[in-house]
């Protein structure tokens, strides 16, 4: 395996595989040696591919010169999934087209570098009345590929789960560039698809009591190769059962790059409202969370004492706890920690059931109920800047 920066031949040879660009300068090997976790790690340059297409001749071309390839999306992973001593892959320069919408059987196919957004929008701006539900905090800018490559999962994963559970195919390039489509049933359609899928399924059969029970059981896992949900389809419906693509997801790009994907959509929910609620501690929320999951909430999120002290010292987050203030007038001892519960409906009367419902779980915890677009986007402004406030914390505790 080479592991010194890619040698000038070489290099020629592998620009004329793209009308993209080959960044092999100290400078972009810098620009690329970090994502949002703390990890640095010069790679050995970067491929920015212009077509799709280009991908699997590029793979080959690496996987027969023996350079370690790493694909990227928006490098928003928090555990230095896209930086390694390899040839980095950035597929969200110019691989980011929407393809193609089925209102009917809602779903859509999209290439890898498409920012979550930015598809959501072009759904929306299209009145199709669907969206992609799995919702990462980084939604401004994080790619499908990078959340297929994590399998995130957002606020609302009660309701839309991962992004797992919203994969249906994958169009793929394995390591020494052959492509295929991963998808269930492609195991009797693909003699290729079938080959991986036999020896797959023999290492899952072979563990598949340890997969059982040592597997954990929590909703929103996400690390580690999905091996559970290929021995549920194995014991389903045998190979044909299998899908490949719920693999990959999660896989954090070490089986195949992905090319194309095609993803389930939901319907836009017709109304939404939040409902704040203020704790004296963190212990106190967190007891109360298992309770409000009866209530079948769209999303139960924490902000808990360390994000408040942070944000008072925040110039630009510090505005946004103002909805604290207000339950704090409503509460006999201080606030420090909240829950936000949301709630999607169908319409006004059943959100002010849901409301109520949630009302007689914690009768005799202060909460504000908001409706107003508007106070809910800031409610959620507070959240999405958690994860940076806590970046931002000197020391040891971050
Ligand atoms: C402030 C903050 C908040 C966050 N909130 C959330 C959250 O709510 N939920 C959550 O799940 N995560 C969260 N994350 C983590 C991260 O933002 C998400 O997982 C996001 O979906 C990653 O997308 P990305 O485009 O940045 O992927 P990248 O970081 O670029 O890549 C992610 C993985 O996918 C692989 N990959 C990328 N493209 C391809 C491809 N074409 N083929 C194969 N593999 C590929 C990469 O190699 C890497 O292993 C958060 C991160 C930050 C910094």
């Amino acid at each position: 395996m080479q592991h010194q920066p890619v040698p000038d031949d070489i290099a020629r040879e592998l620009s004329r595989l793209t009308e993209g660009e080959v960044r092999l300068s100290p400078h972009d090997r810098g620009l690329y040696a970090t994502d949002a976790s703390l990890y640095q790690v010069q790679p050995l340059g970067v491929v920015i591919p212009r077509y799709i297409a280009e991908v699997p001749n590029l793979v080959r071309f690496c996987h027969d010169h023996q350079l370690p390839i790493l694909p990227r999306g928006a490098g928003s992973s928090l555990a230095g999934q896209t930086v390694n001593r390899a040839l980095v892959f950035d597929f969200s320069r110019y691989c980011n087209e929407l393809l193609e919408i089925n209102i009917n059987n809602r779903t859509c196919r999209v290439q890898p570098g498409i920012v979550l957004d930015d598809l959501n929008n072009a759904l929306a701006e299209q009145g199709t009345g669907l969206f992609f539900g799995p919702d990462v905090a980084t939604s401004s800018h994080a790619n499908l590929g990078g959340m297929i490559g994590n399998n995130s999962a957002g606020a609302r994963s009660i309701i839309y789960g991962r992004t797992v559970e919203n994969l249906n195919a994958l169009d793929v390039a394995l390591a020494d560039g052959r492509t295929m489509r991963f998808y269930e049933g492609a195991a009797a359609d693909d003699p290729q698809v079938r080959e991986i899928t036999e020896q797959i399924a023999a290492v899952v059969l072979k563990y598949a009591s340890e997969i059982k029970q040592r597997f954990p059981r929590t909703r929103r896992r996400v690390n580690g190769y999905n091996l559970d949900l290929i021995l549920t389809q194995l014991e389903k419906g045998g190979l044909n059962a299998v899908n490949l693509s719920h693999l990959c997801c999660g896989s954090e790009g070490t089986l195949a790059l992905t090319l194309s994907a095609e993803l389930k959509l939901s319907p836009l929910p017709v109304t939404r409202g939040l409902a704040v609620l203020g704790f004296a501690s963190l212990d106190e929320a967190l007891a109360a969370v298992n309770p409000i999951i009866n209530t079948h909430p769209s999303a139960v999120e924490l902000i808990d004492d360390m994000v408040m002290k942070t944000a008072k010292l925040n110039q630009s987050a510090r505005p946004l706890l103002h909805i604290f203030d207000s339950l704090a007038d409503r509460s006999d001892t201080d606030i420090n920690s909240a829950l936000y519960v949301e709630y999607y409906a169908d319409s006004a009367e059943e959100l002010s059931q849901h409301f109520a419902a949630l009302d007689r779980t914690v009768p005799d915890v202060p909460a504000l109920y908001l409706h107003k677009a508007e106070e809910m986007a800031d409610a959620w402004a507070l959240r999405k800047a958690a994860e940076p406030l806590l970046h931002a914390l000197p020391g040891l505790r971050k």
